[in-house]
């Protein structure tokens, strides 16, 4: 399985413009690159001006989705949208999502399963909040976050969705404390034996999981080639063209 590096450009940039350089840099700057999966996910509205410039060796993603396949909710998308636009991905369940726009691990559920029903992969994002780390609260947020979300999905509709999961612990996204390669190694573990214990040992081993928080040229190669990650989900640094290709080489 190549590693799998997803941009989160988030709400940035801000022209259309600037969009159309940065994806065209990272093309670039990846053309040789042939041994890892590399996903940008833009604001939307780019996603059709991004898509003419597509290849196979650097894929577009949503950032988020609606679970209706169409009707009346405004400002919605919903993955059948992003299929059209070319997308093959999309990230579900991202803390920014949870915090500013109230979603429940409930409204994730459907999500994950409107994606799977589009035939997209779905990368969904779990990871527990400072407060809850200092009440010792991880695990068992973690474990909750992965139960609800994939409540009443089969093994078999994982499996061909080719779905992944990304910890990022809250307290690392955006701050440049990123979590210790050591540390995020058990997390990638616990997260590996909960897929086997709800489903089973060959989900597990073929299910991604994916860092997030705060990566960056300097440490990606850790989460990779010590703490055993698949993949990497970055965010600011996916805003800069040379970090980003810094960060594809690192995991190749
Ligand atoms: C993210 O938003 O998923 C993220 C990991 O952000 P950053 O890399 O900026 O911490």
């Amino acid at each position: 399985m190549n590693p799998l590096i997803v941009a989160n450009w988030k709400m940035n940039p801000q022209t259309l413009t600037e969009a159309e350089g940065l994806f065209n840099s990272v093309k670039r700057g990846v053309k040789k690159i042939k041994n890892i999966e590399i996903v940008i996910c833009p604001p939307y509205i780019y996603l059709s001006a991004v898509k003419p410039y597509s290849h196979k060796a650097v894929k577009t993603g949503g950032q988020n989705c609606f679970w209706e396949e169409s009707g009346a909710f405004t400002g919605e998308i919903s993955p059948l949208m992003l299929k059209d636009l070319g997308c093959e991905y999309v990230i579900v369940g991202h803390s920014e999502r949870r915090k500013y726009f109230a979603e429940t691990d409930e409204m994730i559920n459907k999500k994950l399963k409107a994606a799977i029903k589009a035939k997209l992969s779905p990368i969904l994002c779990i990871g527990e909040t400072k407060a809850e780390r200092e009440r010792g609260k991880t695990e068992k947020v973690v474990k909750k976050q992965i139960e609800l979300g994939l409540k009443g999905i089969s093994s078999f509709k994982l499996q061909v969705s080719r779905f992944s999961i990304a910890y990022e612990p809250v307290w690392a996204i955006g701050t440049g404390n990123a979590c210790d390669v050591e540390e995020s190694q058990k997390m990638c573990l616990f997260i590996r034996k909960i897929i086997s214990e709800l489903y089973n040992s060959a989900l597990s081993k073929k299910t991604r999981i994916l860092y997030g928080g705060s990566v960056n040229g300097k440490n990606s190669a850790g989460y990779i080639k010590e703490a055993n990650f698949q993949g990497l989900l970055v965010g600011s640094a996916s805003l800069n063209a040379k970090e980003f290709i810094k960060i594809v080489r690192a995991a190749s």
